[in-house]
């Protein structure tokens, strides 16, 4: 008989452990504190998501069958989180896990994040017919530079080299939208992967964030073409340049020059093609300059 008391005081002093006395104040063990910046996503847009009070080692994140990455900023952890253009409107889970940093306890959060449908724009071009319709030799080749920078795109893991806001690499109107559903002759063929910065030939193109070259070549219908590698699986993508004046492996630092605006390429007049993909998700450069504004906020707050 005693002994029954005594394993029942046990269990009910561990129960209270391990959910918390009651009427005590929110534990923030349990209960960490987040924001999404956007509060809503839409497709093919990236949001800011920020995690404090998590005391946590170990902690791993997925999105959308995407790795998650956090960085510390200001006192919390922000991650981005890509909503690929091809994302149908929907509630999905972000599940967030970790270890306790005192007691090695497993942890799961799952958090549902809306994401909203978006009317992307139709854009209608009439071109040559020559920059539309391809003899067989040159849709291979198409092909074949499609794969080559898809390629690209799989290296995820590489550190953080990206800091603070992310800039947009020339002034002047945007003169193309992300997403948009573009009719070439008539006929509907591509979605635009980026946005078109008008811009006059020669004009400097200033890297958007600090990275690493990841690619530097010439393509059929990109022209010269340069990929960034900002770590934590975020490219930035630059064509049409007149000449890229970066080479694959060299580092760069936000605002340095990668070489300047052309039109090579299928390019009916010089402007840049920007784009950006984030753990293989398309999404628009834009709203990663939007997303990450608040990540400078943060780190510069710090600082002041
Ligand atoms: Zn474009």
């Amino acid at each position: 008989m005693e002994k029954i008391s005594y394993q029942l005081i046990i269990f009910v002093f561990y129960f209270f452990l391990t959910i918390g006395f009651p009427g005590t104040a929110s534990c923030a063990d349990e209960r960490p504190a987040w924001t999404l910046h956007p509060a809503k996503l839409a497709i093919g847009q990236v949001g800011l998501f920020s995690i404090s009070d998590v005391p946590a080692t170990r902690m791993t994140a997925t999105f959308l069958n995407r790795p998650v990455y956090f960085h510390p900023a200001s006192g919390s952890l922000a991650a981005l989180l890509p909503v690929d253009i091809s994302t149908p409107p929907g509630k999905y889970p972000l599940t967030i896990e970790y270890e306790h940093i005192h007691h090695g306890t497993k942890k799961v959060i799952t958090i549902q994040v809306e994401v909203h449908p978006y009317e992307f724009p139709v854009e209608e071009l009439t071109l040559p017919e020559k920059m539309v319709t391809f003899p067989e030799e040159i849709l291979k080749r198409i092909q074949d530079e499609k794969e080559a920078v898809d390629a690209v795109f799989e290296e995820t893991n590489m550190s953080l080299l990206w800091n603070g806001g992310f800039i947009k690499p020339v002034e002047g109107d945007i003169v193309g939208l992300f997403g948009s559903r573009r009719i070439l002759n008539g006929e509907e063929r591509s979605r635009h992967m980026g946005v078109d910065i008008r811009g006059k030939e020669g004009t400097p193109i200033r890297c958007a964030n600090s990275g690493r070259v990841a690619l530097a070549s010439d393509f059929y219908l990109l022209g010269s073409t340069v990929i960034l590698n900002h770590g934590q699986g975020v490219f930035t993508i630059y064509c049409h340049l007149s000449k890229a004046a970066v080479k694959e492996g060299q580092q760069v630092a936000k605002g340095e020059s990668l070489g300047e605006i052309g039109a090579t390429g299928r390019a009916t007049g010089p402007h840049l093609h920007w784009g950006a993909v984030i753990c293989g998700a398309r999404v628009d450069p834009l709203s990663l300059i939007e997303a990450t504004a608040m990540v400078a906020e943060m780190r510069n707050s710090k600082a002041n």
